[in-house]
Formats: C-alpha cells, structure tokens, sequence
C-alpha cells in the first residue's frame, strides 16, 4: 500500500443526520488539501447514502452481513452495500465479535464482500496481553480463521487493522505502544507469510487502532510503518480527525 489509508469509524454515533452532515462536512473542508492519503468514513447505515457526494472521502460499512438475503431482520447484506456505492466494509471489529461474531462468520462475511467486489478491513485484536505470550497463538487463529480458503489474489483486497481489545474506546487501559505495534505487524506478516508468499506478507496493509489521537497518530504512522489508522472517537471530531489526516498527508 503506497497511499496511507485512515479510517473513521463513526460507531452508533452521532445520533442525527444533521449532526453526521455538520462532521461530515467539517472533515470535507480539511480533505481538500489532502493528496497522499484515502480516507473512508464509516457512518451508522442510516446515515450512508445521505452523506454529501464528493470525490475526496469514500464511504465504508461498519459491518455486513454473513447471508446474502432473506429473511434476517435488521441485516445488511454486502450486495445493497454495493448498490449504494460503498467501497469498503469493516468486519470482525471487536465490539461485533462481542455480539457474536464468530471468526466463521467473519469469514463468511469476508467472502460475499469479495463476491461483491469491496474492499474488507479485517479488525483482528486480543483482550489482553499475558506473560505466556498466548495472545499470539489467539491473533493467530483469528487470522487462519477468518481468511481460511481466501486465494492469494484475492487477499489483495483485504487490509488488517491490528486493534487491541484493551487499547480502544472510553475504557481502554492505554493506547498500544508503537514497539508493541511493530511487534504485532511483524507477528502478522510472518504469519501471512506462511499462510500464503513473502510477497502477499510484504503487501498486506497492517493499520493500527485503538485511541489513536493527534497526537498519537504519526509515531504510529512514521516509527510503526504502519499502513494507515482506524479511528473511534477521534473521527467523531472533525477538527480531530482532520489533524490526523494532515499528519498521514505529510508521510511519504
Ligand atoms: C475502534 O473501536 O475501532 C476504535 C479505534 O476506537 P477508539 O479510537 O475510540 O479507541
């Protein structure tokens, strides 16, 4: 990935579309500027589709649905994801996984997004860090799980965002520290690596989330390499988020 991508993940907020224009249109005014970076913003469903059409912020799903249609209430499915011009969709963010998300599911997910050609940022994380080092045989599994039969060509649509349970939100313990974000990106690509060439683990964009903050985001981006961010409460301020942007901008 050449291009920094930063993702906003808008969560169950804000709580009106007059509020979703007003920060919409706030991180459309500092995108302006923007050359080097995507950005993708993901709304509650409600809001997608009433967003100000432009051509500088594409617009994600926080989720998708694991069937292609019928009867489940309160779904989505990948295919009125691509009716309404979305072109990424997050999955197997820990807060979904709380719901019930099962690596399985996720996977299945993964394969009718692929099916409907978007791209998928796959959410992986532990809740916590132990001695033992067990949190690397579980982000292990995550990662043989939910890309289990997933080919070689079509892994190139796929990002992974590495997003520690206990770093995100209002009750994190703290953010992760960028050594521990190089550790985990390495950890995934020796495991991309075996799963499929050294190639596919040299391309795959590894972002990181959890609290990243202006003030966080480059050591993240510069120090850590990593390929892009994925932002909770941060991108619900556009001043914020536009911050973060301008940072990833400057990175070559
Ligand atoms: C998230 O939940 O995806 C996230 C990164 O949240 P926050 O930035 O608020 O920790």
């Amino acid at each position: 990935m050449s291009q920094k991508l930063i993702i906003a993940n808008w969560k169950m907020n804000p709580q009106t579309q007059k509020e979703a224009d007003k920060i919409f249109s706030g991180i459309l005014l500092s995108v302006k500027n923007i050359k080097n970076t995507s950005v993708v913003v993901c709304p509650p469903s409600l809001f997608i589709g009433n967003l100000k059409k432009n051509n500088k912020i594409l617009i994600g799903a926080q989720n998708v649905s694991g069937f292609s249609d019928g009867a489940y209430t309160g779904e989505i499915s990948a295919k009125m994801l691509k009716d309404k011009n979305i072109t990424y969709s997050i999955v197997g963010h820990s807060e979904s996984r709380a719901s019930g998300d099962s690596n399985e599911l996720i996977n299945k997910k993964i394969n009718l997004l692929l099916k409907n050609k978007l791209n998928i940022v796959l959410c992986i994380g532990e809740k916590e860090r132990d001695h033992n080092g067990f949190y690397l045989s579980f982000i292990k599994k995550q990662l043989h799980e939910c890309l289990a039969g997933i080919s070689k060509s079509q892994i190139k649509n796929i990002v992974i965002a590495y997003e520690p349970i206990w770093a995100i939100g209002v009750d994190a313990l703290r953010e992760a520290d960028v050594s521990e974000f190089i550790e985990m990106s390495i950890f995934i690509k020796k495991i991309i690596g075996d799963m499929y060439d050294v190639k596919t683990a040299h391309d795959i964009g590894i972002l990181y989330g959890g609290s990243v903050h202006p003030e966080n985001a480059e050591s993240f981006l510069i120090e850590g390499r990593a390929s892009g961010l994925l932002v909770g409460r941060d991108s619900l301020n556009a001043k914020k988020f536009s911050k973060i942007l301008i940072c990833a901008d400057k990175i070559k």
